[in-house]
């Protein structure tokens, strides 16, 4: 299959993904002509993986086959997924179509052993399958997310990552011993991009960013729909780039990363001179308020930011800049300055039509990338129901 006949095949499976639609919305979002869309319609409709649905568009001729809508074959199954925070876990269970049934969302410490934190995290999932009712042997995968970077061979933990107390554990496999399912894990920024790319604000983009700003700072990179993960798992380290080379020593050894500038507990420092101890949670509801001081670490963070990510636009020509995690609640005191300072540090061209916006799935896109990620691996891994077509959703 040729390359942009592969592309337009994902396109329309990927728009399908989120309802039933007619041939002329999916010609629009494809953005190529009906006829174009029929001939892939028809070829879809002979692979069975869609169908036409019973109800006619509104307007259309009647019986005239061009208005039915066109739907996936329902999948079946569900999917299960832990977003490992530092400091909380979210775990989700979805049906076959990544709609959510129950969720969760709980404290958790990062720096706990492992096998402990394995336990941990398999005691959420158990809860939240009894919550949901879901017959457990109905589950295809469980799809993990984890703030540090993971190798894309072997799909665990790099050595030397910066989870201290994780590294040399077998994570997915320790928790697949514990939840007898097929367990998948990628880096939790990766996970917000597939989610957003999905579903998100970057559904119709060829080339996005997303960065996610929080206790930790991540970046995930989308070429042509897919995300791209570097040689070996690395790209997107954004967090641990040095923007400071006399700063504080950061946890993955270096000193005065970008994330050590401007985690949100870093921010919530900076303000204990003039608040007081203050978490990080109020220092956002602070610089929402309009709080002078809290705006001002929240400016400079998003300027700081900013900087980096004009760099990235020289280097990928994105056509959008996602930002998410929490720090993003603190609205345009944080966008503005980094929309400033990303056309300032970048080639003008690079960033003159740049979008950057807010994560349409807001802090919950991590979780749902974890879904979608064990509904790409389960597919992959069960040749009967390769919907995506394999490697090229990979
Ligand atoms: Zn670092």
């Amino acid at each position: 299959m040729a390359a942009s006949q592969a592309r337009l095949r994902t396109g329309a499976l990927t728009a399908l993904a989120k309802g039933p639609q007619s041939r002329a919305e999916l010609a629009r979002q494809l953005g190529v002509s009906r006829s174009t869309t029929s001939l892939l319609v028809s070829s879809l409709l002979a692979e069975g993986v869609v169908e036409e649905t019973g109800d006619d568009v509104e307007g259309s001729k009647p019986a005239g086959r061009p208005g039915r809508r066109i739907a996936l074959v329902a999948q079946h199954g569900y999917y299960v997924g832990i977003d490992f925070g530092r400091i909380f876990i979210k775990t989700a269970i979805s049906d076959a179509n990544y709609r959510i049934i129950d969720e969760s969302s709980g404290d958790f410490d990062i720096e706990m052993p492992a096998e402990a934190a394995l336990d941990f995290a398999a005691a959420k999932v158990e809860q939240i399958i009894a919550a949901s009712r879901v017959d457990r042997r109905q589950i295809n995968a469980v799809g993990i997310g984890v703030p540090g970077p993971v190798d894309a061979a072997t799909g665990h933990l790099h050595a030397g990552s910066i989870l201290a107390r994780w590294v040399g554990t077998d994570v997915p496999g320790g928790l697949s011993r514990r939840l007898g399912l097929p367990v998948y894990m990628d880096n939790d920024a990766n996970l917000g991009m597939l989610a957003e790319s999905t579903y998100g604000a970057a559904r119709n983009a060829n080339v996005a960013l997303y960065v996610l700003l929080s206790i930790g700072v991540g970046l995930g990179i989308a070429i042509n729909g897919k995300i791209f993960r570097g040689a070996t798992g690395i790209a997107g380290e954004l967090g641990h780039v040095v923007v400071d080379e006399h700063g504080d020593v950061c946890r993955c050894g270096s000193r005065g990363c970008l994330e050590a500038k401007i985690s949100v507990h870093a921010l919530a420092k900076a303000l204990v001179a003039s608040h007081g101890e203050i978490s990080s949670d109020e220092m956002l509801r602070k610089a929402a308020a309009g709080d002078v001081g809290a705006n001002r670490v929240v400016a400079d963070a998003g300027a700081l930011v900013g900087r980096s990510i004009g760099a990235l636009c020289s280097y990928f020509n994105p056509e959008i800049v996602i930002v998410g995690g929490e720090l993003m609640r603190a609205g345009d005191s944080l966008l503005n300055p980094l929309k400033d300072a990303m056309r300032r540090f970048s080639i003008a061209r690079a960033t003159e039509n740049v979008k950057v916006v807010p994560a349409a799935l807001k802090e919950q896109a991590e979780l749902i990338g974890t879904l979608l990620f064990a509904g790409e691996k389960s597919r992959a891994a069960s040749p009967a129901e390769q919907l995506f077509g394999g490697n090229e959703h990979e």
